[in-house]
């Protein structure tokens, strides 16, 4: 392997020369304590920054194993490296000088979720790093000014991987806590499934957001507080019994006037399929890891869903048995939405009215009393919210404060009174005695047939040569031309994530799409090689990028589901 001298001498002899010289850099080099690897060069300054990579042999950085002994702990130090990273690089990034990217230093950047990344993978073998960064490589207009790189790759750099990448240089104890936090939450997220819970909300926790766009926790925010008659209590392995309020599977209502907190409480479930760092307020919150937000989508397009379980016979004929649209009312987005989270194998739905559309989600009694059954396509979420757990074992926690008709369908009612739940179910099931329901109940539904096979992706742009993904925040995944609208699915957590969900639809189209397989084997698939050989396997041949984080098999869903210019079989 060359060595870090053989680096500063070629970049001392590039200096000044045009641009594409700074190509001949490309390769691995060993520094003291770890190996440089400077793997993809841009084309001119202005371009997206080159892509460098830090290797560290596990018996350098010394980590200690039961620090990354298992897919938890290694995930949650790798995001406590990744963040020590960050910090430390953000201070020199831009402090080598020229011309647009010039001096360029950046790397991944957690949020408030803890989440598998590109950006920073252990080994778990032998506890070895790679930390991959983006360096702007210096110029003044299109000439290389290559002292300015020298800074970067011979002091900035070493500096920032000394001071965060090496067990001896970081804070044990902290170090300590990462480890333990992830485990303790591992173990709630088994008690779920042990105790048939769909969520727990631990008392003492802190729900709301400091800002529409900061997602810190609110400072003087209400405590979490869970009704005595909920309230569950998890022996931690790290941080003795902890209580709180246990929602259990089946159907839960959340209701209560207007700004007391429920959506903030369905926000932070819907969250809970992540683990989230110390200090967030949120940290206890877990969620069954396969729920879902449903909510009503106009516009978006549905290509081939058996949506007849809530919409059937159409005034104009159309069929729902596989039905299609390129623009969707909100009632059939909304019921698209649940079917396609049944395909994608969701124990628990979260809905918020604030975000559902109401035919969709009920009739009441005098609608029903005016306007016959017979003459309604739409049979309401409310008829089929028990089927769906009884028959299909999907619960749902559902916020409403405007209806009523739901309470004759919980099996828990909490009232959220000034940000506190208490639990109302007995008060409002009696009450509800008094409003007998008029209707019939609702014919009796099969699960749907999920037999839909990609075929392939019917591609604006041509060349299929070339793949070209973009991201537009967690909005838009382009990829050649195509864009996926991902604007409401909603527990997509990071920019990172889209990304992932462009590489992998590239990957399903080069493999999978053929119309062999069924939609669902298609995303077994995709997760299979995502989580056994790493994200980098689905980048296929180019250098994998420094950012892209892990998704959840309902995001892959919901991503093709999106798709426009997706063909099914
Ligand atoms: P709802 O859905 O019941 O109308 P929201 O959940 O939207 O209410 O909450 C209303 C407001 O109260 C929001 O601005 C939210 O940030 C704030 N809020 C929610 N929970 C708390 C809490 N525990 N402490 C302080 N403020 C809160
Ligand atoms: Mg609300």
């Amino acid at each position: 392997m060359k060595s870090s001298t053989d680096l500063r001498e070629l970049l001392e002899r590039i200096d000044r020369r045009s641009y594409p010289a700074y190509k001949d850099t490309r390769g691995a080099y060993q520094f003291d304590s770890y190996v440089l690897s400077i793997d993809h060069v841009q084309g001119d300054p202005f371009a997206a920054a080159s892509k460098v990579s830090v290797h560290i042999q596990g018996s350098r950085a010394k980590f200690p194993k039961e620090l990354y002994d298992t897919r938890q702990k290694r995930v949650a130090l790798q995001d406590e490296l990744l963040r020590r990273f960050h910090r430390s690089v953000e201070e020199f990034s831009f402090r080598a000088k020229g011309s647009g990217k010039s001096g360029l230093m950046a790397v991944s950047r957690p949020g408030q979720e803890i989440l598998e990344r590109s950006a920073c993978q252990m080994e778990e073998a032998d506890g070895s790093i790679i930390l991959r960064m983006e360096v702007g490589f210096p110029a003044n207009g299109r000439t290389i000014n290559s002292r300015e790189l020298i800074k970067i790759f011979f002091d900035f750099l070493p500096g920032c991987v000394k001071k965060t990448l090496f067990y001896q240089s970081l804070d044990k104890e902290k170090l300590k806590k990462v480890a333990e936090l992830a485990e303790d939450q591992q173990y709630i997220r088994e008690q779920l499934k042990e105790r048939g819970l769909a969520a727990f909300v631990a008392n003492g926790a802190y729900l709301p957001r400091e800002s529409g766009v900061s997602k810190r926790p609110m400072k003087g925010a209400v405590k979490f507080l869970s009704p005595k008659s909920l309230e569950v209590t998890m022996d931690l392995p790290n941080h003795g019994s902890l209580a709180g309020m246990g929602i259990k599977k089946g159907v839960t209502l959340i209701v209560g006037g207007g700004y007391h907190g429920k959506s903030t409480l369905l926000k932070a479930i819907e969250l809970g399929v992540y683990n989230h760092i110390a200090g967030d307020g949120r940290e206890y919150v877990i969620t069954d890891d396969t729920a879902m937000k449903i909510r009503a989508e106009d516009g978006r397009s549905i290509s081939g869903v058996d949506i007849s379980m809530f919409i059937n016979h159409l005034p104009n004929g159309k069929d729902t048995v596989s039905f299609s649209t390129e623009d969707a009312s909100g009632s059939t987005s909304q019921a698209a939405n649940v079917v396609e989270g049944m395909e994608a194998g969701a124990r628990v739905f979260l809905i918020d009215e604030d975000t559902s559309a109401t035919n969709f989600m009920i009739r009441d009694e005098l609608m029903q009393r005016v306007v016959h059954r017979e003459s309604e396509p739409i049979t309401p979420f409310v008829e089929r919210i028990r089927q769906l757990y009884e028959k299909f074992g999907i619960s749902t926690i559902l916020v409403a404060g405007s209806s009523g008709s739901y309470f004759h369908e919980a099996d828990c009612i909490l009232q959220m009174e000034n940000y506190e739940p208490k639990d109302i179910t007995e008060f409002a099931k009696e009450e509800a005695k008094k409003f007998p329901p008029v209707k019939e109940d609702a014919p009796e539904c099969e699960l749907p047939q999920f037999l839909r096979r990609p075929a392939g992706i019917k591609s604006k742009d041509k060349r299929d040569d070339r793949v070209k993904i973009k991201t537009t925040g967690c909005d838009t995944i382009s990829l050649n031309k195509d864009n996926i609208d991902m604007r409401y699915v909603e527990q997509l957590a990071d920019t990172e994530q889209m990304m992932t969900l462009g590489y992998l639809l590239n990957y399903g189209k080069n493999h999978y799409f053929g119309g062999k397989y069924t939609l669902s084997a298609v995303v077994d698939k995709l997760c299979e090689v995502m989580e056994k050989e790493g994200l980098s396997k689905i980048c296929e041949g180019s250098y994998l990028p420094a950012g892209l984080a892990m998704v959840r098999k309902q995001e892959i869903y919901a991503c093709i589901n999106r798709c426009r210019s997706m063909q099914f079989r």
